[in-house]
C-alpha cells in the first residue's frame, strides 16, 4: 500500500466549509487505497491574529511564549479535521509536532529540525487510521514547544515524506501549482508542470510566495518530489522535482518580481581592507537581510557600496548606518525605497549562452533604467524603478516566450 502524504494550507483549512471539504478529499484517497499521512496549516488568518494579540500585551515578547502561543494554531485545525474525518465514518487521529517526535534545536520561533522519529506515525498508520499532524511545531530537547518560522507547515510535510518514506508529497493550496509569472500581472503566464528545486528555491526566495523555502531545500536535499495544487480543484498542479537533463531545453522557467527591498548606498567610503568587513558585520549583528551587493570603481582612495535590504530589516538597516558613518569616514548614506528586483530563473541558463545580454536589451528597448545587477547560475537579477517593474515582468515573459509550451513535460 502506498503512503501519500497531503499538506493543507491555511486558506484550504479556513473554516469548517473548507475543513470538511479537506475530509472529503482525504476519504477519496482512502479510497483509492492508500494510507493518508495530513499535515495542516493553522486556519487562515489565524497565526497573523495570534501574533496582533501579543502584540496588544508586549511589544517584546519572549521567543519561548511566542512558540507556545503561535503552535496553538495547528491544535485547533488539526482536532477539527480528526472530527470531520470521524463524522465520515473514518478513523483518524490528530498528533502535535512533540507528540510524533519531531525534535528540533532551541532557536525559537525559526528552529531547525534535528530528527524525526516516525514510530508513531507508523503504529497508527498501521492500525489503519489516518494521521493528522500540525505542522510548522516541534520539541526542543529540554521539552519546550518550538515552531519552525512562517509557512514552516511545508517544512513538516516534506521532512515528514522524507522520514516515512512516502510516495507522494502533495501541497494544498490556493493556487493551481507554480507559474511562469505571477497571473495578476501576465495575462498568460502558464502553469509549469515540472520545475526543479534549485529553480524553485530560487522563485521561492524571489517572491513567489507559493512554497516556503526551506522546505524546498530540504526536498532537495533528500530528494522529496513535491506536488503543488489547489484544494479548490482536481487538476493536477507542479511537480518540483530533481534535475532532469530534458529540463535544460528550456532556457527560462519564470519571471518574478520582488517589491519588498530597499536599497542603500554608502557615498564615499575610504576603499581600505577591512572597511566592507567593518559595515557587513555590523548589519549581520543586528540580522539584516541584505542581497545585493555592489563595490564601485575606486576614485581617489574613496568608493561607493550598494546593497539591497528586505524592508522589514529597513529601519534598524537605517539606524545603524547613521553611526557607521562617521565610524569609517563615509559621507552619507542614500536611500531608496522604490525598486523593484526583477528576476528570471532556468536552469537551461547553464547550457545556453546570451540571456543576460537579451534581458538587458528586453528592458533597454522599454526605457527601462537597470540600477543594479546581480547573477546566479540559474538566475538573473535586475533591480528597476518600482513603477516600471509590472511592464518590465510582461515583456520578459513575452520575449523569452514563456507563455508557450516549449517542451512536451
Ligand atoms: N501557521 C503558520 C504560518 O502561518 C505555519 C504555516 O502556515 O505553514 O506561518
Ligand atoms: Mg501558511
Amino acid at each position: 500500500m502506498s503512503l501519500i502524504v497531503q499538506k493543507f494550507g491555511g486558506s484550504s483549512v479556513a473554516d469548517p466549509e473548507r475543513i470538511k471539504i479537506v475530509a472529503d478529499r482525504v476519504a477519496e484517497t482512502l479510497r483509492a487505497g492508500h494510507q493518508v499521512l495530513v499535515v495542516l496549516s493553522a486556519l487562515g488568518g489565524t497565526t497573523d491574529k495570534l501574533i496582533t494579540l501579543s502584540k496588544e500585551i508586549t511589544d517584546n515578547p519572549s521567543d519561548r511564549e511566542m512558540d507556545m502561543l503561535l503552535s496553538t494554531g495547528e491544535q485547533i485545525s488539526i482536532s477539527l479535521l480528526s472530527m470531520a474525518l470521524h463524522e465520515l465514518g473514518i478513523e483518524a487521529i490528530s498528533l502535535t509536532g512533540a507528540q510524533v517526535g519531531i525534535i528540533t534545536d532551541s532557536s525559537h520561533t525559526k528552529a531547525r529540525i534535528k530528527e524525526i522519529s516516525g514510530g508513531t506515525i507508523q503504529k497508527e498508520l498501521d492500525q489503519g487510521k489516518v494521521v493528522v499532524v500540525a505542522g510548522f511545531q516541534g520539541i526542543d530537547l529540554s521539552n519546550n514547544i518550538t515552531t519552525l518560522g512562517r509557512g514552516g507547515s511545508d517544512l513538516t510535510a516534506v521532512a515528514l515524506a522524507s522520514v516515512l518514506k512516502a510516495d507522494q508529497c502533495e501541497i494544498y493550496t490556493d493556487v493551481d501549482g507554480i507559474y511562469t509569472a505571477d497571473p495578476r500581472v501576465v495575462a498568460d503566464a502558464r502553469k509549469l508542470e515540472l520545475i526543479s528545486h534549485d529553480e524553485m528555491l530560487e522563485l521561492a526566495s524571489l517572491g513567489a510566495n507559493v512554497m516556503n523555502a526551506r522546505s524546498v531545500e530540504f526536498a532537495k536535499k533528500f530528494g522529496v518530489t513535491i506536488h503543488v495544487r489547489s484544494s479548490f480543484n482536481q487538476k493536477d498542479g507542479t511537480l518540483i522535482t530533481e534535475e532532469a537533463e530534458k529540463m535544460e531545453d528550456a532556457v527560462i522557467r519564470g519571471v518574478t518580481k520582488n517589491t519588498e527591498e530597499s536599497k542603500v548606498t554608502i557615498l564615499h567610503v575610504p576603499d581600505t581592507p577591512g572597511v566592507a568587513a567593518k559595515v557587513f558585520k555590523i548589519l549581520a549583528d543586528v540580522n539584516a537581510n541584505i542581497d545585493m551587493i555592489i563595490q564601485n570603481v575606486s576614485e581617489k582612495g574613496k568608493t561607493d557600496i550598494s546593497f539591497t535590504v528586505i524592508n522589514s530589516d529597513f529601519a534598524k538597516v537605517q539606524k545603524v548606518l547613521e553611526e557607521l558613518c562617521t565610524e569609517v569616514g563615509a559621507d552619507s548614506v542614500e536611500y531608496d525605497q522604490n525598486i523593484a528586483k526583477i528576476s528570471v530563473v532556468g536552469i537551461g541558463m547553464k547550457s545556453h549562452s546570451g540571456v543576460a545580454a537579451k534581458m538587458f536589451e528586453v528592458l533597454a528597448h522599454e526605457s527601462i533604467n537597470i540600477k543594479m545587477i546581480s547573477t546566479s547560475e540559474i538566475k538573473i537579477s535586475c533591480v528597476i524603478a518600482k513603477d516600471q517593474a509590472d511592464k518590465a515582468v510582461r515583456v520578459l515573459h513575452e520575449e523569452f516566450d514563456l507563455a508557450k509550451e516549449l517542451i512536451p513535460e
